[in-house]
C-alpha cells in the first residue's frame, strides 16, 4: 500500500512524486513510456518554473546541460519592437530551454533519488474502487503482466488526455475551444540573442536557443487553417517566416536539424482536480493554448500545491478533502489572469492605435519594458501592468488618452476578446467557479 500513486512521469508527475517523497510518503510513480524520450511540446521555462527548480535545488543540473538561456527577449509586433531583459524572481532572470527528454529525465531521477519507486513502461489500463472511492490501479508492464496497486491517493499527472480524469468523470469549466495550431522544429547556426518573439497578422513566431547549441522555432496560426497548413508544413513554415524578412534570411542560412512537429489540438480548459480517492496535476488537470508557453511552470506549481495539500490532508492538520479543496482554490487563482491573457494572446488580433502608442513608448522605458516581459513569462500580474496609472507613466497624458479614448470607442464583435497588450477585465468562461 503506497501513500500516493502518480500515473505520469514527466513534468507534474515527476515533480509532485519528488515533493511528495521527501516529505517522507510512500510513492509510486508509473509511466508508459520510457526515459530519457522526446513528447510533442516545446520547452521553455518561464520565470515561475525556473525559481520552482530552484527552490527544489534542481536548477543548477539543468543549466548545466546547457539548455540555452535567454535573459533578454525581443517582443516585435507589425514591426514595432520591444527588446529588453526580464525582471528576476528570486535570483532567477531567464528563460531556459531545455529539450524534454533532457528535463523530465532530470525530475524522474531525482524522484527516484528521492525514494519514489518508479517503474516505465508501465500503462495504466483502469481504476480500483471501493464504495465509491478510487483505491488503485490495474496496469501493464512492459512484459505484459497485470498487475494491481493500492494507495491512499491515485494521480493523475497523465496530461490533457487523462485516463484518471476520464475514468472519474471530472468535470471541466472555463472550457475554450482550440485558438490556434502550431509546428515547431530546430535548427543549427541560426544565432540569437536570447528569445524572439514576432507577430504579423495571424501569424506567431518564436526562436529560444536550447540545448545542442540548436534554435528552437515555433510559428503558430489560427486553428482554422490547420488543414493548410499541415497541407504543406515546410512551405507554410517558411513563409511564415519570411513575413520577417531579416529573420528568414538568418534562419536559411543555418540548417534544419530534425523534423517538423505540431499540433492543432489545443483546446483550453480547468478539469475539478480531485475527488474521493483521486487528483489530478498538470495538463490533466489545467490545459491552455501554447502560445505563452506556461504549461511546464504551472505544471511545477500545482505539484507544489497538490503536495502541500496532500501532506496537511495526510498529517492530519486538515481533512484531505478540504486539503485538496484549498489545491483547487490556489491553482485558479494563481492560473486564472494568465489563463485569461493566453486566450487572448492566442487569438492573434491587430494592434489598436493604443496598443501602438504603448509598444512604441515601450523601448524608452526600460523598467516598465522589463515588467512587461514579466507579464509574458508570467510573473507580473496582467492587470497590474495594465492597470491605468502604470500606463500614465509610461504614455504620458496624451498617450494615454489616446488609448482610453481608443478602446473605449473602439466596437468589439459580441464574444471577441481584447487582445494582447491589453487587460481583459471580462471573462470568456463558460462557467464560473
Ligand atoms: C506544441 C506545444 C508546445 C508547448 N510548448 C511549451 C513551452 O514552450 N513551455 C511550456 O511551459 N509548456 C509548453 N507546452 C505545454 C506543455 O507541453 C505541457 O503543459 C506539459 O507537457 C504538461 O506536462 P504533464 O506532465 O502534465 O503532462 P505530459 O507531459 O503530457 O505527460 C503525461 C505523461 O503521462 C503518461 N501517461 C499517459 N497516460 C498514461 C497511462 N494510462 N499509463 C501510464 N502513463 C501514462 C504519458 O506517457 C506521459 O509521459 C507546449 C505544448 C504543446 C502541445
Amino acid at each position: 500500500m503506497y501513500d500516493a500513486i502518480i500515473v505520469g512521469a514527466r513534468v507534474a508527475g515527476s515533480a509532485t512524486a519528488l515533493l511528495i517523497a521527501r516529505r517522507s510518503y510512500r510513492v509510486l510513480l508509473v509511466d508508459r513510456a520510457s526515459f530519457p524520450s522526446d513528447t510533442l511540446s516545446t520547452h521553455l521555462i518561464q520565470l515561475p518554473g525556473g525559481a520552482a527548480l530552484k527552490r527544489w535545488g534542481l536548477l543548477d543540473k539543468v543549466i548545466a546541460t546547457d539548455p540555452g538561456k535567454a535573459a533578454q527577449v525581443r517582443f516585435d509586433m507589425e514591426e514595432l519592437a520591444v527588446v529588453g531583459q526580464y525582471p528576476f524572481l528570486d535570483g532567477v532572470n531567464a528563460v531556459y530551454s531545455p529539450r524534454r527528454y533532457v528535463l523530465d529525465t532530470i525530475l524522474l531521477a531525482e524522484a527516484a533519488e528521492a525514494g519514489v519507486e518508479v517503474r516505465q513502461e508501465f500503462t495504466v489500463q483502469e481504476l480500483l474502487w471501493e464504495n465509491g472511492r478510487v483505491v488503485g490501479i490495474r496496469g501493464r508492464t512492459k512484459t505484459g503482466e497485470s498487475v494491481i496497486e493500492c494507495a491512499r491517493i491515485v494521480i493523475g499527472a497523465d496530461g490533457r488526455y487523462s485516463l484518471i480524469a476520464r475514468t472519474v468523470a471530472a468535470p471541466t469549466y472555463h472550457e475554450h475551444p482550440s485558438l490556434t495550431c502550431g509546428y515547431y522544429s530546430y535548427w543549427s547556426d541560426v544565432p540569437t540573442q536570447g528569445g524572439e518573439i514576432y507577430l504579423r497578422g495571424k501569424r506567431f513566431i518564436s526562436l529560444w536557443p536550447t540545448n545542442d547549441h540548436l534554435t528552437l522555432i515555433y510559428t503558430a496560426w489560427p486553428a482554422a487553417e490547420f488543414s493548410v497548413f499541415r497541407a504543406d508544413i515546410e512551405r507554410n513554415f517558411l513563409e511564415t517566416l519570411d513575413l520577417v524578412p531579416a529573420l528568414a534570411a538568418r534562419v536559411r542560412q543555418g540548417q534544419r536539424a530534425e523534423r517538423f512537429r505540431g499540433s492543432a489540438e489545443m483546446a483550453n480548459f480547468y478539469r475539478k482536480p480531485f475527488g474521493p480517492g483521486w487528483a489530478l496535476v498538470g495538463d490533466a488537470g489545467y490545459q491552455k493554448d501554447p502560445i505563452t508557453a506556461m504549461g511546464i511552470s504551472d505544471a511545477f506549481r500545482d505539484a507544489e500545491l497538490l503536495a502541500a495539500a496532500l501532506d496537511d490532508g495526510f498529517a492530519g492538520r486538515r481533512p484531505l478533502a478540504a486539503a485538496l479543496a484549498h489545491y483547487e482554490q490556489r491553482r485558479n487563482a494563481a492560473s486564472r489572469p494568465f489563463y485569461e491573457f493566453t486566450l487572448e494572446t492566442a487569438q492573434m488580433k491587430p494592434l489598436t492605435v493604443g496598443q501602438r502608442e504603448l509598444l512604441q513608448a515601450l523601448p524608452r522605458h526600460p523598467t516598465a519594458a522589463s515588467q512587461f516581459f514579466g507579464v509574458l513569462t508570467g510573473v507580473v500580474q496582467p492587470a497590474t501592468f495594465f492597470r491605468l496609472q502604470n500606463l500614465f507613466q509610461i504614455l504620458g497624458v496624451q498617450g494615454l488618452t489616446k488609448m482610453v479614448l481608443n478602446t473605449v470607442f473602439q466596437p468589439r464583435q459580441k464574444g471577441e476578446r481584447s487582445g494582447i497588450l491589453l487587460p481583459s477585465g471580462r471573462k470568456g468562461a463558460t462557467h464560473h467557479k
